[in-house]
């Protein structure tokens, strides 16, 4: 789960760490008056989406009255905003953060992360801040700095100081960052983070460290021990389908190919996408219903595929261990009932109760092409998809 940047900002300073002042506001109307209480201005106007590159997109300016406050939220209030992250299509602002404009003399980066590779939180530096880190990492390698942390001891004073070096900071300036980086590591690791991400972190010209920008990443697995994390969740940011697919538990990422996929198990999903993949086609989710779906959950999982305007056709592919294939059967033909199927469908089931299964979709009057193994399936519904064309 990702929260907005001023969501991340109220997490940050409730856990010490520096962070400008700020408010939120959803109306334009409050914006002048706002700005009037953060102090005497310069404001920066800043759009939330959960999406970065809002600098370069037009989602963060500079104001230096009032009254250009209210007229740069008036703005950027209900415009879609259009950066690299967001895909052309942009995304709706539907609120922005006014807050207090620093005096940056100098920008850095800074984030926490779970390194896969040596199962450890590590800390990433670098001097070149308020970049795309990516890109940093791609072009100039050598100005990134790691740091991984023993999850026994935790981040330690000395490995701290040793980051602010890598930082090029100096005098009273080690100190501060050493506080920062253990506020940022204590709310790392008291919110389950996945990441989280200071792009930029400034030196300001009074010589202070501030957090400029701030994104986290939540592991969803732990969310419900957060529940006041769990409610910053904002709808309108995700995917309509996804969201639906979580309220049943399934596991659902929308792609943009046109073959939706319903399958059982994680492992085969990812088999699934590839082997649609390998015969020419592009699958349109990945969809894992899970070992010990029930009906109602197949045949929501059969609606969410089915809403999906690109898909052109749909292949089911189910090996039923604790799944049964009856199961998967009455799910797909109750959903087909309730929306409808208009594109071509290829079933594969083996497994539990696999000539059940097989038995009623040939019963039910639907439409179906059924498969002998993956291979078939998959040239089968890439074939059915590409007739349609
Ligand atoms: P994004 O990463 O989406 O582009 P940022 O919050 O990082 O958005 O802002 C982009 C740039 O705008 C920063 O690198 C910084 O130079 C400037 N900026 C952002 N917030 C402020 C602020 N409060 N005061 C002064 N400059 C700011
Ligand atoms: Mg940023």
């Amino acid at each position: 789960m990702n929260i907005h940047e001023y969501q991340a900002k109220g997490i940050l300073r409730s856990f010490g760490v520096p962070v400008p002042d700020g408010h939120v506001i959803y109306n334009s109307a409050s914006a002048r008056e706002w700005s009037k209480r953060l102090g005497e201005g310069p404001w920066v106007v800043k759009a939330q989406i959960h999406a970065g590159g809002r600098g370069k997109g037009g989602g963060v300016k500079l104001a230096r009255t009032p009254n250009e406050v209210r007229d740069l939220a008036r703005e950027m209030l209900g415009m879609t905003l259009v950066t690299h992250q967001t895909g052309p299509e942009g995304k709706l602002v539907k609120r922005v953060l006014v807050e207090e404009g620093c005096n940056i003399a100098n920008e850095l980066y800074v984030s926490l992360l779970v390194d896969r590779a040596t199962s450890k939180v590590t800390v990433m530096a670098s001097t070149e801040g308020g970049m795309d880190i990516e890109e940093v990492a791609a072009k100039t390698p050598e100005k990134i700095f790691m740091e991984a942390v023993d999850p026994l001891v935790g981040l330690t004073p000395f490995q701290c100081r040793k980051i602010a070096f890598s930082l090029g900071l100096d005098g009273k300036l080690i100190n501060k960052a050493v506080k920062l980086l253990e506020g940022l590591y204590t709310t790392f690791i008291a919110c389950d983070c996945s990441l989280l991400e200071i792009n930029p972190l400034v030196v300001t010209a009074e010589n202070n460290l501030l957090a400029l920008d701030a994104k986290f990443g939540f592991d969803d697995n732990a969310l419900f021990r957060h529940p006041k994390i769990a409610d910053l969740r904002d709808y309108d940011e995700e995917d309509h389908n996804e969201i639906e697919a979580s309220q049943y538990d399934l596991s659902y990422i929308s792609l943009t190919g046109n073959i939706g996929c319903l399958v059982n198990g994680a492992g085969l999903a990812m088999a699934t996408m590839d082997i649609i993949k390998h015969y020419g086609g592009d699958p349109a989710n990945f969809l894992d219903v899970g070992g010990g779906a029930t009906i109602e959950r197949v045949t929501e999982a059969f609606k969410i595929i089915l809403s999906d305007a690109n898909v052109k056709g749909i292949l089911v592919n189910i090996f039923g261990g604790i799944m049964k294939c009856d199961v998967i059967a009455t799910g797909v033909v109750e959903a087909a009932k309730q929306v409808g199927i208009k594109v071509p469908l290829v079933v594969r089931l083996e497994g539990t109760n696999v000539a059940l299964g097989k038995q009623m979709l040939a019963e039910s009057g639907l439409n179906i092409v059924t498969a002998d193994g993956m291979a078939d399936a998959a040239q089968k519904i890439v074939a059915a998809v590409k007739g349609a064309n």
